[in-house]
């Protein structure tokens, strides 16, 4: 048996009947571990811990008390802060950062059983969509032949670690797509929550109001699972919404037990003209149009939805995105937090050796770019305007959801590229096309695997709903997850 073969659902069932401990699949795990070390997805294994959590919860089997996911696997993307354990943003500011504290995402994971496998690589602060920019080396895609192709990013090392069969399930960040985007180019399901749904307290942050942290799994179930787990109002994070968490997990489990006839009759899926004439690769293209034509065999009604202003969605956000970050930065200025060259004589100076020690050259990129658009000259031009349009996004958006129950686009405009030289920073943020209006407006989202292209590379494709409709989101997805999986060459 791998651990590859298994999904959280499959894997609790075995661990309920008694054909599995804890502890065998902890093994099952860290073998994987081990055989897939060159993908470089995790900074820091807590295997030690690991062990004592997998008999643990064999304990918690035995009582009859298991709690919802007692003795999976799990991973964390290297921004939610673990107590006693190392956190690093994948940045050098932070290598040997070990928090007093538990981010409320990793500690109600922990008080439902998972076991804690380690710390996944990333971009440095989540800045960035090819994981390349991590202190502790880039990643590898699990597809990758002859050339080495981008596993996405910025969670990149959260998604290589689900894809490539070493954990069950693994937590991201997503602030303007970083959950989506890696989860499409390696054949996984990635979901982005409501804004404020999960508590960001203990996350590092990078954009304060973009910040979403989510869930990587196998399947929509899997993510399910997860999202259960860490939806809800956490009074510790002044943006947390106070609205009930539903359950997102009953109505997806009952359908699959029941393994029913799946349709998608009485379901309007709205589709954005403007996309047509947007970059997008042939292949890509080609997926959402068969796929589209699959779910309306499948009863689905689909809706032409007008969404004018998504072409200014991307320089807005790099606009906000990058304002945001250079504030939350500004904390680590080599005294109160963070890496410190203490050589410097004055302030100034210790400041500059250590942020520029201690900063990769993407996030020195960012914060002067940051700094300049909250420029007093600036401001206006380009703060002000982005966030008009932010605005504007969001108003267009609220009058296409009221015409369907779900909007269906591509997660990327092309599969995993190639890593090499030609990467510019223009190129990499133009990776963000379809992920960061959906930050921008702060709907939920969610990528699925929609097949592989001609050369044999995943392609997702992304459904985004309405806010707080993360339930009714959920479902759909699976729903069209399972339509999806009966067409010829096609699978997770
Ligand atoms: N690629 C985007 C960026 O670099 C999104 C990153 C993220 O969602 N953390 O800003």
């Amino acid at each position: 048996m791998k651990i590859s073969k298994l999904t959280v659902y499959s894997a609790l069932k075995l661990l309920k009947s008694g054909e599995m401990t804890a502890t065998e699949i902890l093994n099952l795990s860290l073998e994987a571990v081990e055989e897939k070390k060159e993908l470089n997805a995790f900074i820091t294994t807590t295997i030690e811990r690991a062990g004592k959590d997998a008999i643990c919860s064999d304990t918690m089997y035995k009582d009859k008390k298991p709690r919802l996911l007692e003795g999976i696997p799990i991973a964390h993307k290297d921004m939610f802060c673990t107590k006693n354990i190392k956190t690093t943003a994948g940045s050098k500011m932070l290598e040997n950062f070990v928090p007093q504290y538990e981010s409320t995402v990793s500690n109600k994971l922990k008080e439902l059983g998972t076991v804690l496998i380690g710390k996944t690589n990333q971009d440095e602060f989540g800045m960035g969509s090819n994981s390349l920019h991590s202190f502790f080396g880039s990643i590898k895609n699990p597809y990758s032949c002859k050339e080495t192709l981008s596993p996405g990013g910025s969670s990149g090392g959260s998604a290589v670690s689900v894809a490539s069969g070493q954990v069950l399930l693994a937590t991201g960040t997503d602030t303007g797509g970083s959950i989506r985007q890696p989860a499409s180019y390696n054949g996984i399901v990635g979901y982005k929550p409501t804004y404020g749904l999960v508590s960001r307290w203990g996350c590092i942050a990078y954009a304060s109001s973009l910040d979403c942290p989510g869930i990587f799994g196998k399947t929509v179930l899997d993510t399910a699972y997860g999202l259960t787990s860490i939806a809800g109002h956490d009074e510790k994070d002044g943006t947390s919404s106070t609205e009930e968490a539903e359950d997102y997990l009953t109505t997806l489990i009952k359908m699959e037990e029941e393994q029913g006839s799946i349709d998608l009759k009485g379901y309007k899926i709205g589709i954005i003209k403007e996309i047509e004439s947007m970059t997008l690769s042939d292949e890509v293209r080609e997926k959402l149009s068969t796929t589209k034509l699959k779910l309306e065999k499948s009863g689905a009604e689909f809706i032409e939805l007008s969404i004018p202003s998504l072409k200014f969605a991307l320089p807005a956000y790099y606009t906000i995105a990058l304002a945001e970050s250079s504030a939350n930065l500004a904390r680590y200025d080599g005294i109160r937090y963070g890496h410190s060259d203490t050589s410097g004589k004055t302030f100034i100076d210790r400041m500059k050796l250590s942020r520029t020690q201690g900063f990769g050259e993407e996030v020195q990129r960012r914060i002067i770019l940051g700094t300049t658009v909250l420029a007093s000259g600036f401001y206006d031009a380009y703060f002000i305007k982005a966030s008009k349009v932010r605005r504007v996004l969001y108003n267009e958006f609220q009058v296409a959801f009221k015409k369907c129950d779900s909007i269906l686009m591509p997660t990327t405009p092309n599969t995993a590229p190639v890593i090499d030289d030609t990467i510019s920073p223009l190129k990499e943020y133009s990776l963000d096309l379809f992920t960061v209006p959906i930050n921008l407006i702060g709907s939920p989202a969610i990528s699925i695997p929609a097949g592989l292209s001609d050369r044999g590379l995943p392609i997702g494709l992304q459904l985004v709903s309405k806010q707080f409709e993360d339930a009714k989101l959920l479902k759909l997805a699976y729903k069209i997850e399972h339509i999806i999986k009966g067409q010829k060459n096609d699978g997770v």
